[in-house]
Formats: structure tokens, sequence, C-alpha cells
């Protein structure tokens, strides 16, 4: 496969370009990860599931990829909450770590190559900080070490701001040890009740931007290729990391930059069923893991994305049309040898054109385009296969299956077994609008013995019967399925 042609859109540059490594056929990919002093928001289910997304599909296209996500696990934020619950910081942070591996695994994410915490890292982040202070582009202030601004000319190139705009208005509040208002912490003194390290500046913990700067250099180098986060993290986070990485280092820090838009939430705000949602893990109670990964892939990853109500829904629905296709087509050719010869049409357009969606700056949105033709034909294939031959449509439905088995491991969908995702999909249902299970059985069974001695009339009033409980039935070659109607 031709590996370099995939075009991406660098916020660096604000173009699209070309990915090129820097070591040919290999990628360094650094995502920032949770700050783990709670459970994983769905806006960062978001980004950390386009980037799972982009690193399959790199891997897909060839590429051997390093794959970094951090745990931020020493922070205000846990501190906080962790005098509110009343456990030790670290503690509360490693609670949360687990919490997260369990949400990942939930939402089918890649476990990343390497997932450093910044507690263990606290030498690199000291070398770095030192490497900074030497170079005459940090300073000590009490205990605090900063980062010097006005010593960084490059400072804001990424975010392409301004330096005048950004110190207008802005002043050194009275307590801060800072010399001047962009300053920002890399190292700050010890408080009492707050977990502390020793430093050649004295007992401290490390400011919230330099664990990146430190642990990507540590796995990816002191340049690397592709670094990726959520919108909200381009001022100040990454403008911060770049500063102090290239200041340290005097080398580009990330080659490409990536940024995943936001996840607007007021259509979650304004909704019965998903009340407030905010957590992946409720979310996930209510909405099927996969059908949310294909909500989330539905937008291109850098536009906004509305969380509400009707996407979710449509979402599910939409996989629940995968998956019965996916049955049918198993039960028709799985494990069936059709002989060889020629496909009918041209079977793997549709991969094809997945895969140019996907080099075009990884638009899932168009992707899904090509998805959707690959299951039309397939239905098409199974229900009025428009050729005679038979082994010749099975051979092609079998091509057009290991297809999807290919977008599948790219985009995270239909790792379920078809039958099982059906069940669990009915069983949600069912129980959400109150569906006696025993009651439809009994009437499908009693449609059945009604159908076997020729009583059709008794047959359609039965399947009419169990349409107005909300059940629709389907007669396959395994017998008689059901599910519950759309509403
Ligand atoms: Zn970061």
């Amino acid at each position: 496969m031709a590996a370099a042609s995939i075009r991406l859109f660098n916020t660096m540059t604000m173009q699209k370009e070309t990915l090129e490594p820097a070591v040919p056929g290999k990628l360094g990919v650094y995502v920032c990860g949770p700050t783990v002093y709670s459970y994983v928001h769905i806006g960062n289910a978001r980004t950390f599931t386009s980037f799972d997304v982009v690193v399959r599909y790199l891997r897909y296209r060839g590429f051997e990829v390093k794959y970094v996500r951090n745990y931020t696990d020493v922070d205000d934020k846990i501190i906080k909450a962790a005098h509110e619950t009343g456990e030790e910081p670290v503690a509360l942070a490693a609670r949360f770590v687990e919490a997260f591996r369990e949400d990942a695994r939930a939402l089918h994410l890649l476990e990343p190559d390497v997932s450093p915490k910044v507690s263990d890292h606290l030498a690199e982040i000291i070398g770095i900080i030192g490497k900074l202070v030497d170079k005459g582009l940090a300073y000590e202030s009490k205990g605090d070490v900063y980062f010097s601004v006005r010593h960084y000319p490059e400072y804001a190139k990424l975010s392409k701001r301004n330096l005048d705009d950004l110190c207008a208005g802005e002043r050194v509040q009275p307590g801060e040890q800072k010399h001047e208002p962009l300053d920002f912490a890399l190292w700050k003194a010890a408080k009492p009740g707050e977990p502390a390290w020793d430093s050649p500046w004295g007992k401290g913990r490390p400011g919230w931007h330099i664990e990146c700067s430190a642990m990507s250099a540590k796995y990816l180098g002191e340049t690397f290729d592709i670094h990726g986060g959520g919108l909200d993290l381009i001022f100040p986070h990454h403008e911060n990391e770049i500063a102090q990485s290239e200041g340290a280092s005097g080398k580009t820090f990330s080659r490409y930059w990536m940024h995943c838009g936001f996840l607007d939430l007021e259509g979650a705000k304004m909704s019965k069923s998903l009340g407030n949602v905010v957590r992946l893990r409720d979310a996930l109670t209510k909405v099927d893991p996969e059908a949310l990964r294909f909500f989330f892939v539905g937008t291109h990853y850098r536009h906004p994305l509305n969380f509400a109500d009707k996407g979710l829904a449509d979402a599910e629905q939409r996989m629940e049309y995968f998956y019965e296709t996916l049955r049918k087509v198993d039960e028709r050719v799985s494990g069936k040898d059709f002989g060889k010869g020629p496909l009918y049409g041209e079977p793997h357009k549709h991969l094809t054109e997945f895969e140019s969606q996907m080099d075009d700056d990884f638009n899932t949105a168009g992707a899904l385009g090509a998805l959707s033709g690959l299951f039309a034909q397939m239905n098409e294939l199974t229900d009025k296969p428009p050729v005679k031959d038979k082994a010749q449509v099975g051979r092609t439905l079998q091509a057009l299956r290991e297809d999807v088995r290919k977008v599948s491991g790219v985009l995270g969908l239909f790792e379920d077994e078809p039958a099982q995702w059906l069940l669990r999909r009915r069983d949600r249902a069912v129980k959400e609008r109150g569906i006696d299970v025993a009651k439809v059985e009994s009437l499908i069974q009693a449609r059945n013995e009604a159908r076997k001695a020729k009583n059709f009339a008794e047959g359609d009033r039965l399947r009419e019967e169990l349409k107005g409980m909300g059940v629709e039935i389907l007669d396959t070659a395994a017998g008689t399925v059901w599910k519950v109607a759309p509403q």
C-alpha cells in the first residue's frame, strides 16, 4: 500500500500537508491524556476516539506507529479532589487511572504503547527544567521555577497570538512569584498537604505543561512526528510545551500538530433521556459503545459535534442495520467454499473509496459514505442478487465481508459477533419499552405452529398482534428472529 499518500491538516501551518515521517515507515504519536481527578468526560472521549482512529488508520496504511498517551496524575485538580474525599492525591489519581482504563476498554480504544504517568517521571521533568534554567529560559523564584516567555521570541507560534495582546491588561498578582504575567510555572514549591519531590530548587512538584515535554522526549525523542489533543489545549498547554521543548533542545518539537474539535453538550443539557450526561461511563449505560464511536466518527474530527439524543439514536439504528446485514451475510457465506472464479461488479471499489477519504485528513465522515455503499451492495447481493450464478454471488459476498473486516479494524466498529450485538441491543430496548419477552416468544411460537398448519390468516393476525407490542419479526434460514421496532 502507498504509505506516503496521507494528507493531514497541520495546525502549525494551518494547511493540509502530506505526511512524511522523519524515519521512513515509522511514526511517533503523542496525545495529551486525561487528568485523572474524576471519570473521563464525554468530550475527552471524543478526542481520544479520534486519535484512536488516526492511529489505527496509520497502522492500516503500513506505518509502524509508537503511540504515547500520558496520565496527568499530579495536578491542582487532583489535590483538590483528594482533599474533598480525604484520600492521598496519588491514591485518588491511581483509582481514576484504573477507571479510565475500564472506560477506554468499553469504548474499544486501543491501549497506547506507552501510558506514562507524571509521578514516575520526576527525574526527566527535573532534568528538562534544569536545562531551561541553565539556558536562561527559566528562573527560580522562592522555590518556584518559571519559564520566561520574554526570552523565547517564538512563543505563541502555534496559536498565532500576539504577545502584546496577550500581555494587555495582565499583571502579576500579589503573592505570585513570577516576574512577568505570561511566565508560567515549571515547578511549584511544596505547600503543606501536597505531594512533593526533592529538586535542586527545594521540595515541590511540577507545573502541568512540563510533563508532556519530558515524557514525549523520553519515549519518542526530542523531535517526533505527530502531536495531538483537543482544540482547547492549543493555548496555553501546547504553546507552553513547544516553548519548553524547543527551548531546551533547540530542535523542532512535533513535526505535525492535530487538534480535535469540541463536543457541544448543549443538546445533552436539553435532552430528557441523556440528562446531564457528561461522563463517558454514564453515557455507556444509555448508548451502545460502538454506536457512540459511530456517532463520533460521523463528523470530521476537526469539526464541532453536537451531543444529543437524535444523533445517538440514529447512530444506534444505523449500527443495527449494519449488524443485521452482517448476520444475514454470515449466515449465507461464512465458512463456505464457493470455488475460484470471477466476482460480480467491482466489489473493492468501496474499500478504495474508504481509503481515499481516510487519506484526506482522516475524513471519517466521508469514509462512512463508502461504508454505506459496501453494506448496500451486500444487501443487494443477499436479497435480490443481480446475477444467477450462486457461486459468484457467494464469492463476491465473501470478498465484501473481508473488506468490512478491514474497515472494522480502522474504525473500531463491528468487533462483536452480529447475533450477540443484536441481542444486547434488543435487551436494552426491551427494558426501555417494558416489553414482555415471554409473551413475545409464546406468540412467535403460536405463529410458527399456525403457519405449519397452513393457517396463514392466524399467522398474519399474530404478526399484527406482535407489531402492536412494538415487535418486528423476521423469518431467517436459522428460524424466526425478532427485534424491537424503532419508535
Ligand atoms: Zn500535553
